[in-house]
């Protein structure tokens, strides 16, 4: 009985600890400014038209109810241009559609969501309890290799461009392509760097090659970003993720890694459960002799899944990343930038959607971070970023165009 009375006695106070612990997560979740740099929307409601992420959505994971509850602030909406839609000469046009969405979504719900523009756009927007929606270019195809075009986009309220995504591009190679015509940047991409630094635009690294990175590293005037990117040491063999190398002369540059919450930019076991599917899916196809869409094919994707169940990321995993990234180069360097909506299912339990950043609160200070240095992770350190490249723009007779004047 005594027994009995220990244990209720000890799980009543671990109950407590653990609700007062989310409580007061909630609390610094809307005190601070939570800013993530990668979200899939815009691509997944131009899949879907009918997708309103302004009410509560039962697939995907972002609408506007969840991200209010998780405190989110600062939504980079991504303006996505797969490959293909470059190859085929359509990306400006693409990006155009894409940016128009943004506007329509925030329209749809005028008292919560705001176009951010400005690093101004988002304080009087937080003060007044609207979410921003600030825009990010993912593959610079729509430049179109024409410089003019920086300036055309920065006054569509682009705020960061990933210079390339899955295939190299006209103006970088990409971490993803094997083929790597420009050993980094092309010549047009060398000059596409001072003229975003310019206007005011974000140089991202995100997805580009290790050489591409690097050169970016050393020619950009000001402070760089890697808006959704995690670390290679977890996942040996990665490109698209980073050096520990590069985390130090990101941080030398003043910039920031916003660590991606999918499960295979976490862990190893995640990055070869989806290398194992795909060479096991295309040996049966050969083996076969049958097309990626035939009803054979995903019967036997499905029958491998569910022998072989994915192994999802942890909280704790995500928490290594940014320890990492604290030891490397110091807590001014990582933020968050999860890829929701454009990672699918992958994400690691207690991480599954807008609604879950009280939990990486939680995971922090039981590491031992303070609120302070809790508050530079979850936006302080994008902000100080994009302040830095605002005013190097304002330098160079650029001011920042803001939604709210
Ligand atoms: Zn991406």
């Amino acid at each position: 009985m005594r027994l009995c009375l220990t244990v209720l006695a000890s799980v009543t106070l671990a109950f407590s600890m653990t609700s007062a612990r989310a409580i007061e997560s909630v609390d610094l979740a809307a005190e601070a400014l939570i800013v993530d740099t990668h979200i899939d929307v815009p691509f997944r409601v131009y899949r879907n038209p009918e997708t309103d992420v302004t009410r509560r959505t039962a697939e995907g994971q972002f609408d506007l109810d969840r991200a209010k509850s998780g405190g989110l602030n600062v939504a980079f909406m991504s303006i996505y241009i797969p490959a293909s839609v470059d190859e085929a000469g359509n990306a400006k046009s693409l990006a155009d559609e894409l940016i128009a969405l943004v506007h329509k979504i925030a329209s749809t719900a005028p008292d919560s969501l705001a176009v951010a523009t400005c690093t101004r756009d988002v304080e009087v927007q937080k003060s007044k309890g609207l979410l921003s929606l600030p825009l990010g270019m993912e593959n610079g195809g729509p430049i179109e290799g024409d410089l003019g075009n920086v300036a055309y986009f920065r006054d569509k309220g682009i705020r960061y461009i990933t210079l390339a995504h899955s295939k190299s591009n006209h103006i970088s190679d990409s971490s993803y392509d094997s083929n790597e015509p420009w050993q980094g940047l092309s010549e047009f991409g060398h000059k596409l760097i001072p003229e975003m630094n310019k206007q005011g635009i974000m140089v991202d690294i995100s997805h580009v090659s290790d050489n591409a990175a690097w050169q970016v590293l050393e020619s950009s005037k000001v402070p760089v970003i890697a808006s959704h990117s995690s670390l290679r040491f977890f996942v040996p063999g990665f490109e698209r993720n980073m050096t520990d190398e590069m985390v130090v002369a990101l941080a030398r540059n003043g910039g920031v890694i916003q660590i991606n919450f999918g499960s295979s930019f976490l862990t190893a076991a995640a990055r070869s459960w989806s290398k194992n599917r795909t060479s096991a899916i295309s040996a049966f196809q050969e083996e076969h002799n049958l097309q990626s869409d035939s009803e054979e094919v995903a019967a036997f994707r499905q029958d491998w899944t569910m022998q072989h169940p994915y192994p999802f990321a942890r909280l704790a995993d995500v928490l290594d990343h940014i320890d990492r990234v604290v030891k490397l180069a110091g807590i001014d360097h990582v933020g968050i930038g999860s890829d929701y909506d454009g990672v699918g299912p992958t994400l690691p339990e207690d991480l599954k959607d807008v609604s879950s950043y009280p939990n990486l609160i939680v995971g922090l200070r039981a590491r031992g971070y303070s609120d302070d240095n809790i508050k530079k992770v979850l936006g302080g350190n994008l902000m100080r970023v994009w302040t830095e490249v605002e005013n190097y723009a304002i330098a160079n007779g650029n001011g920042p165009s803001c939604e709210s004047s």
